[in-house]
């Protein structure tokens, strides 16, 4: 493992039956690194996701994790009739960490709401406690699949000062996977673009943004 990252993915070739999702993907994410990973619909990147947190194997080629990997997962999987608090209880389940406090801390928009049914609760907000619920374990990477998908620009700007802050503050690394190439360029250092299943295109957040082809694809016309 390169020293000094939290995520290493080398050559990861990923297979459902004869179909090639990824196809000899490499990427990395250094210790306190914001990183976005963008692509179409359907390009693998809810099999990246999948394989890095040990749900879907490799047919070939390896992922290195170095610290703790929590997962913000695509459409937030909330408990619906589990209150706020409940649901946060159980992201630190596999660590036995029950205490709830520090959560409210750093996303204290979610006071208020903690004995509310998240089933209840609007789209940002259970954004909002699905952050709090990865955060439980403590992670040192957090790997935030479609932060953005259905919700306002100012909900997902709200969320997005949120990471700002926790990787500001508390060093922690964030692999942002996202279809909205806009916001994951604003929030991140680093990006990749995957496009059916390999890497198209990699560098610095403005070098993507810069870039005539990925601003054709994926930033449109403004
Ligand atoms: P989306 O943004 O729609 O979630 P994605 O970039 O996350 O897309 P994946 O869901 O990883 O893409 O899918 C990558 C490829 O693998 C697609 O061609 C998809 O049809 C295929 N695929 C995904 N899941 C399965 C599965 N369970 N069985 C067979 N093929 C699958």
């Amino acid at each position: 493992m390169i020293e000094g990252s939290v995520i290493e993915v080398r050559d990861l070739t990923v297979r459902y039956g004869a179909a090639v999702a990824l196809d000899g993907v490499s990427l990395t994410v250094g210790a306190g690194e914001m990183v976005a990973l963008i692509g179409p619909n359907g390009a693998g990147k809810s099999t990246l996701v999948n394989t890095l947190s040990g749900i879907l194997r490799p047919a070939s080629g390896r992922v290195t994790i170095g610290g703790r990997l929590a997962q913000v997962p695509e459409g937030r999987q909330m408990f619906p009739d589990l209150t706020v608090d409940d649901n946060l209880r159980l992201g630190g389940w596999r660590v036995r960490n029950r205490d709830t406090g520090p959560i409210y801390e750093v996303l204290p928009d979610l006071v208020k709401l903690r004995r509310r049914r998240a089933g209840l609760l609007s789209g940002g907000q259970q954004q909002m406690v699905a952050v709090g619920r990865a955060l439980m374990s403590r992670p040192d990477v957090l790997a935030v699949d479609e932060l953005s998908l259905g919700l306002a620009p100012l909900v997902v700007a709200d969320l997005v000062r949120h990471l700002r802050e926790l990787n500001a503050e508390r060093g922690l690394a964030v692999l942002l996977i996202e279809q909205n190439a806009r916001i994951a360029l604003d929030l991140c250092t680093r990006a990749y673009v995957l496009e059916a299943g390999r890497i198209a295109v990699s560098g610095s957040a403005e070098e993507l943004a810069a870039s005539p082809t990925v601003a054709a694809a994926y930033l449109g016309a403004d």
